[in-house]
């Protein structure tokens, strides 16, 4: 089965179809942009996706299994360790050291304090940041407080990392780097990544991209090369 799907997603609030019946799935470690202008339902399918809201009809699965039958205290726990989350704001703790922040998401997936902030400081080293690990987001730049979001996405080695408009914040060159790292470092992990982006040249590192127009997926338009990594 794939890594991530949906079928027939449904999500209404009100009289608003922010999802009227989309499918998708993702394969095993790959990578998916989910596009289209504000409003045609990219975060509500995110959202859907990861758990954090209830469809109203249709179904998404987790390596075959459907996540809907699970318990909120079971979906929690898929949230916290299975499921890595990158936002457009970094959304790091403020009163926490980069290292502290990293290590926090371990602990919650059940690392022993020392073995959290082992396997935080391995992945501050990975993202370039062995420099910044005592340093309060204040004191970050906004690549940096990026990158460590995206060490805190990681550190649990989950299944399914989701980046909502991950480089929405940063400069051209820092989205860019960015935007690299996340996409080498989930690959690495074979994680599969799901990006929610307005960004054309974002969702061309992905390996697909679907766009939506309220609620629906529209054809994709053909396929961008993908920037060589190396
Ligand atoms: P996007 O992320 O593409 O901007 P959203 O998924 O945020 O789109 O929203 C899709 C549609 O659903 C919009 O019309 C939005 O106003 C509406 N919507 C999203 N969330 C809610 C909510 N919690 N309550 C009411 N309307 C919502
Ligand atoms: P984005 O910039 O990612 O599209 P939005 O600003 O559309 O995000 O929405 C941010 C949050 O507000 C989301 O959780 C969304 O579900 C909720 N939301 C969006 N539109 C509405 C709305 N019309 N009423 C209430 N909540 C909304």
């Amino acid at each position: 089965p794939p890594r991530l799907a949906g079928r027939g997603l449904v999500k209404h609030f009100g009289p608003t179809a922010a999802l009227a019946g989309v499918d998708l799935e993702i394969g095993e470690g790959e990578s998916l942009a989910i596009t289209g202008p504000s409003g045609s339902g990219k975060s509500t399918l995110m959202h859907v996706l990861a758990g954090i809201q209830v469809p109203d009809a249709g179904v998404v699965t987790l390596r075959g299994r459907q996540v809907q039958g699970f318990s909120e205290r079971q979906r929690s726990v898929l949230r916290r360790g299975r499921y890595g989350f990158v936002f457009q704001h970094g959304q790091l703790l403020s009163e926490l050291t980069a290292l502290e922040n990293v290590a926090v998401a371990a602990m919650l997936d059940g690392e022993p304090r020392a073995d959290a902030e082992h396997l935080a400081r391995q992945w501050l080293a990975r993202l370039g940041l062995a420099g910044c690990a005592q340093r309060r987001p204040g004191e970050l730049t906004a690549g940096e407080a990026q990158r460590v979001a995206v060490a805190r996405a990681l550190v649990t080695h989950p299944d399914v990392v989701f980046a909502d408009e991950p480089t929405g914040s940063l400069d051209h060159a820092t989205g860019y780097e960015v935007m690299r790292l996340i996409v080498a470092t989930t690959r690495d992990v074979e994680a599969a990544l799901v990006v929610v982006t307005q960004d054309p040249r974002v969702a061309a590192w992905c390996d697909h991209s679907v766009e939506l127009r309220d609620g629906r997926v529209v054809p994709a338009p053909a396929a961008a090369p993908v920037p060589d990594l190396a």
